[in-house]
């Protein structure tokens, strides 16, 4: 299986490749050539053997089954339910997809541990280091940390927005005791956070000389292993159900991972509600409105404030019909402007696609989180309540409604103090972040700070 690049100036590469790189070198995105048809998993598959299977499809001839499966063996066994992702009800034919079970409660462990397993598995048999960059909106930063504590074949560096994440989300990447785990608190927002990761990936001399690595959502095979729970959660409800998907959404990845099963074969139908908050990006570009690079609001949904969803580059490419010149040109126009119009033909497609998009606020997330605790008795994260609140605004009279519940609540207890007036408490399981301290430095906004730090780190390694 080979991949290739969303702004079509790149030599195709393998999966292997696509992961250890993150961004391709003409600065789009690695997208598989074709969708592989994988078979559906039925109802009594375990989520290894969905994941083993999926990934395999994915990785094609460069990485054998065998280490696949022990790779997700190895990356799920910490997470705190058997499952991996259960189902549970909230409400007649309303459901929760329930991704927070993992060491830093939020979806990121899900496809962070196995990307850790991977780099492992491949730089150990190559005898080779790599530094591994990555911008956090606020718990990607963590699942990161954790998933890559301690490795020898790796040094992390983390980047995340000054003051614009939870103590919590900051104490899950600061306090890992590991001294291969490098944090920076950047004065700014997280769309700055990124833009320096591109950056530097971008710059080949840097690259190579600090042999750098993203795994940022861009990372394909995050996409691929997050399709995972979307393919078990229909094989649970169902294979002849017309699933409805609702995704709290900040770039894009999650969303975009669903959209994937789905070309894959592994969904029925294809539909899939991208829920956001004041930073909506997403709906006005499925409403085919131009790509900008607007201020990024600060909400109750720290880990959605992004206004440049990332992963959209790959969505665009393919409504774009695999334009590559065509997807190239708006990020040109993007980065010469600060804004670009989406291609004609793009924005009639992306409406057709079976994607759409739900706003909710703050006031309304707030809301969502007392409703769901008063008819359950469940305390959902301000996230997560974003999605049940479009999923309950969306009318569905054709099947099941699946909310992803991306983070745990205890990731953010002065949200759930607020809403519930409930002191909330990390669970058992997190116990030992809360016991080392924090170690992190702070600095500008600047390409140049994080591209010294980066080169003394490695200077240091060598
Ligand atoms: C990262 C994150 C999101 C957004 O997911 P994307 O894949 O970036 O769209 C939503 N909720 C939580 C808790 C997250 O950590």
């Amino acid at each position: 299986m080979k991949y290739v690049s969303t702004r079509g100036n790149a030599e195709p590469v393998d999966f292997v490749s696509a992961s250890l790189t993150g961004l391709a070198p003409d600065g789009g995105l690695f997208s598989p050539v074709t969708f592989p048809q994988i078979e559906r998993p039925d109802a009594t598959a375990t989520y290894i053997e969905t994941a083993t299977s999926i990934l395999a499809a994915f990785a094609g001839s460069s990485l054998p089954e065998q280490a696949i499966r022990e790779m997700a063996v190895r990356a799920y066994a910490p997470f705190a339910h058997q499952s991996v992702a259960p189902l549970t009800e909230v409400g007649p034919g309303r459901w929760m997809l329930e991704l927070h079970h993992g060491p830093t409660l939020a979806f990121k462990d899900v496809a962070m541990r196995l990307i850790a397993q991977l780099y492992d598995h491949i730089l150990g048999q190559r005898g080779e280091r790599m530094t591994i960059l990555c911008a956090t909106s606020g718990d990607t930063g963590g699942a990161a940390a954790s998933a890559f504590a301690g490795s020898k074949h790796v040094d992390i560096v983390i980047l995340h927005p000054l003051d614009r994440i939870s103590p919590t989300q900051r104490l899950f990447m600061t306090a890992t005791g590991a001294d291969n785990v490098h944090n920076f608190a950047l004065e700014g927002d997280f769309d700055g956070t990124q833009a320096i990761l591109k950056l530097l990936l971008a710059d080949d001399q840097f690259r190579r000389r600090t042999r750098l690595a993203a795994v940022n959502s861009i990372n394909w095979v995050r996409v691929a292993a997050q399709s995972v729970y979307f393919a078990q959660a229909q094989a649970q409800l169902g294979h002849d159900r017309n699933i409805r998907f609702v995704v709290p959404t900040g770039n894009f990845g999650d969303a975009l991972a669903g959209y994937v099963a789905s070309r894959c074969g592994l969904l029925k139908s294809l539909d899939i509600v991208s829920a956001v908050n004041a930073n909506d990006a997403m709906a006005r570009l499925l409403a085919g409105m131009p790509l900008t690079k607007g201020e990024t609001a600060a909400t109750l949904s720290p880990a959605m404030d992004i206004q440049l969803p990332s992963n959209f580059e790959r969505l665009l490419f393919e409504a774009a019909g695999r334009d590559g010149a065509a997807v190239a040109s708006v990020y040109a126009s993007l980065a010469a402007k600060g804004e670009a119009p989406l291609p004609k033909a793009a924005a009639t497609s992306l409406d057709a696609m079976g994607l759409s998009a739900e706003r909710v606020s703050d006031h309304q997330t707030i809301d969502e989180m007392k409703r769901a605790y008063a008819e359950t008795g469940w305390i959902v994260c301000p996230h997560t309540a974003v999605g049940l609140a479009a999923a309950r605004r969306s009318r569905h009279v054709d099947g099941p409604v699946v909310t992803l519940a991306t983070a745990h609540a205890a990731k953010f207890p002065e949200t759930v103090k607020r809403a519930l007036g409930i002191d909330l408490g990390l669970p058992d399981r997190a116990s030992e972040f809360t016991s080392r301290p924090e170690k992190f430095d702070t600095g500008p906004m600047s390409a140049d700070f994080v591209r010294q730090r980066v080169d003394s780190i490695v200077a240091k390694a060598d």
